[in-house]
């Protein structure tokens, strides 16, 4: 018994060496990334279900590691926020977002929004607010055009300071959206304090509309209420058609999912702009 044991803590031992390793290589990586901008951005497209129109997209950063190939963010996001760098890739998420504006613009789509995913550790930081009206201001985008995704758990803890750096943004124009709305603890009502536009209703409850009653009915008293408050609804993860029906009947305002497309690199975003609007618009 004795020498299985430690035979487990050898092995156990060995694994953990290796992913220390790995993780270590992966760290080395991600500060050489920022430097050798090794980033990209894809974009995902918003559908107003009322005119049919892409309105806004949203900004979805890539990383394509020489060792590794595509990291996904949902790994490296958090190893960057450990690491103290989540601030200067968030600010180049920013200003890539501001330079495809201008492309997008002089090609003649001119009030699109760009959804922009803010993690809460930037959020808390005392310069965010100035940091991103800077930036706009010096790539000279009016900061309408930007839409500011916040997770209620960003927000809600120290709501008043929250509210503070939201009310600066909104000053300067920037829309507010709650990201993953739904899977958070926030009372409506408690929301209400908050200047806001629109709510991102969760892909959870997208995922099971019309399989599970329960959650079909979460997403209808969600569009119901935000719409009570006047806030915009998006539902994202959008990927048949059964829930695009369902969620054009509860007049939900915007949809974003595979069903429609999936983020794209700007170029083949543009493309499916043309195709979006030949066969949409007539
Ligand atoms: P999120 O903000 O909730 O983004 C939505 C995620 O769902 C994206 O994954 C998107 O590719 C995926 N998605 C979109 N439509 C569908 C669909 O119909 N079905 C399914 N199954 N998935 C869909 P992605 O790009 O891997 O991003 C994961 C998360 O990483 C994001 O979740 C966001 O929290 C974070 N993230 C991505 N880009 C950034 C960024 O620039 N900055 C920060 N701070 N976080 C980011
Ligand atoms: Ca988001
Ligand atoms: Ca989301
Ligand atoms: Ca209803």
């Amino acid at each position: 018994a004795k020498s299985q044991g430690r035979n487990r803590f050898a092995v156990y031992h060995e694994k953990m060496k290796t992913n220390n390793n790995e993780q270590l290589k992966l760290e080395a990586d991600l500060h050489k990334a920022v430097k050798r901008k090794e980033f990209h951005l894809v974009y995902q497209p918003q559908i107003n279900l009322r005119t049919n129109r892409i309105e806004g997209v949203e900004a979805l950063i890539r990383w394509n590691n020489r060792r590794k190939g595509a990291v996904p963010p949902g790994e490296f996001i958090p190893l960057a926020e450990d690491m103290g760098l989540i601030v200067p890739i968030s600010d180049w998420v920013l200003k890539q977002v501001c330079h495809d504006f201008k492309k997008l613009h002089r090609l003649g789509f001119q009030k699109l929004r760009f959804g922009v995913n803010v993690s809460p550790l930037y959020f808390r930081e005392e310069q965010f607010a100035e940091n991103m009206i800077q930036i706009t201001e010096k790539e000279k985008i009016p900061a309408r055009f930007i839409d500011i995704e916040l997770t209620e758990s960003t927000i809600m803890p120290n709501a008043t300071s929250s509210i503070h750096k939201l009310l600066q943004m909104k000053k300067h124009g920037f829309k507010i959206s709650v990201d993953d709305f739904g899977t958070g603890y926030s009372s409506l009502s408690y929301l209400n304090r908050f200047p806001l536009d629109t709510l991102k209703i969760d892909q959870s409850f997208v995922k099971s509309i019309c399989k599970f009653d329960e959650d079909s009915s979460i997403v209808e008293a969600i569009i119901t209420m935000a719409h009570s408050l006047h806030l915009k609804v998006i539902a994202e993860g959008v990927e048949n058609e059964k829930q695009l029906d369902f969620l054009k009947k509860e007049k939900c305002d915007f949809v974003q999912g595979y069903y429609f497309s999936k983020p794209l690199p700007l170029d083949d975003l543009i493309d499916f702009f043309y195709k979006w609007e030949a066969e949409w618009i007539k």
